[in-house]
């Protein structure tokens, strides 16, 4: 950057600004940024007379959002059988994956933490280019592969015994403790910012059942352990109640889904300070993609009472207390419409201030990186999105954002 850019000073003028650190509104701020920081934030900043003046005096002014459950590598969305990714090359995939990116950052998601793609480390490529600035989309946590016992819930499954799967669709299978610390120490290797591993079946696989359990406790905390060793914190996914409670047990960061969650998994993981990330919103693009005949019979089966179970468990584990982070599980549905489910947020307990929560402060916690994004305060990443209205009133404000900087630089000005 020239000395010149460095100095430029941006101002953003916001009407309305939402502080999700303490949990409230402020009105008439000046939001000072530098190069791709915030440098000061309140009512009576100096405003520089070079300065570049935005005005979002008549908008709601956030952080940028922060979805902790993607899949923005998984190339072109609608395919239905994941079978699908095999007619395509990893250069295929990962470039189609170019336009999820952008939708996400348009619709208002400066970060998301990424958990899992075919073919493997597809994720990271599509990370570095983000980086780089060869292509537009949020700043990305990726996963570089999941970790998955052979036949399980994150491996490629549904294919005839005899035919041989290539390296990077294989990638992460592990079938013992040390097995586990193997791929964990190869992910790190390769640029994982974080372990992906499946503590259960899942719905979106042939030959799985979610309400069973996959990876033992043994080889859960041997991934939790080896990652430790990387600074690497462990997203588990978890439908059946025993797998989340060995997942939250083995000391996980977070429990994904978390879809059929017991009260003594309730317990625990309020006790261990555990994150869930439940994805209460999907099965509505289930249902649907079940009545356009574009999902594999087998799949709907599987989710047949799953949806309406998570929404009652994620009202449970709100009420009891436990941290909660936003993730959609993107790619399930169309890439660029996460935001619909804060209004399923606020439908099943939470306060609209609590669904923003979750998708700032608690994300950026839950990632580890709370000191550089996930509120608008001096010295973190000038991550800014504004809306029209209040959100406070009407979270669905947030499925429409007209403003969006990601790093000091806008994205989209409406
Ligand atoms: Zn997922």
């Amino acid at each position: 950057m020239s000395a010149a850019a460095a100095g430029q000073v941006t101002i953003i003028k916001a009407g309305r600004l939402v502080d999700p650190d303490q949990g409230t509104v402020l009105t008439d701020q000046v939001i000072a940024i530098r190069a791709n920081k915030v440098e000061a934030v309140g009512r009576n900043v100096a405003i520089p007379s070079n300065a570049t003046v935005i005005d979002l005096s008549k908008m709601t002014v956030l952080p940028g959002l922060i979805n902790c459950h993607t899949h923005l590598a998984d190339g072109k969305y609608g395919e239905g059988d994941p079978l699908f990714q095999l007619k395509k090359s990893a250069s295929q995939a990962v470039l189609e994956s170019i336009a999820n990116a952008r939708a996400t950052l348009e619709s208002g998601f400066t970060t998301v933490r990424d958990v899992g793609v075919y073919p493997a480390l597809n994720d990271v490529a599509l990370r570095d280019a983000i980086n780089n600035g060869y292509i537009i989309g949020p700043r990305m946590f990726v996963a570089g592969a999941y970790i998955t016992i052979t036949g399980g819930a994150g491996a490629m499954t549904g294919l005839a015994p005899d035919i041989q799967l290539p390296w990077d669709f294989r990638y992460g299978e592990a079938n013992s403790p040390w097995e586990v610390r193997q791929k964990v120490r190869l992910l790190a290797h390769n640029g994982a910012d974080h372990v992906k591993v499946l503590a259960t079946g899942a719905v979106l696989t042939h030959g799985s059942n979610p309400k069973s359990e996959e990876f033992t406790p043994e080889e859960l905390q041997a991934a939790v352990d080896e990652a430790s060793h990387f600074g690497l914190r462990v997203a588990a996914h978890a439908h059946a109640p025993e797998g989340i409670k060995n997942a939250i047990r083995a000391g996980v960061a977070s429990v994904e889904h978390a879809t059929l969650i017991d009260d003594e998994g309730i317990a625990l993981a309020k006790q261990r300070g555990t994150y869930l990330v439940m994805d209460i919103y999907d099965d509505e693009c289930i249902q649907e993609d079940g009545r356009k005949g574009s999902m594999p019979t087998d799949f709907l089966e599987h989710d047949r009472d799953l949806g309406e179970a998570q929404r009652q468990n994620f009202r449970k584990a709100l009420k009891a207390g436990v941290k909660l982070a936003f993730g959609t599980d993107a790619g399930v549905c169309p890439y660029g419409i996460d935001a619909r489910q804060f209004a399923y947020m606020v439908k099943y307990g939470m306060t609209p201030m609590q669904a923003i929560q979750s998708a700032t402060s608690s994300a950026a916690d839950l990632i580890g990186r709370s000191s550089e994004f996930g509120s608008i305060k001096p010295g973190k990443y000038a991550d800014v999105i504004a809306v029209a209205g209040d959100p406070l009133q009407d979270v669905s404000r947030l499925e429409n954002v007209p403003f969006v900087m990601k790093d000091g630089k806008i994205y989209k000005q409406k």
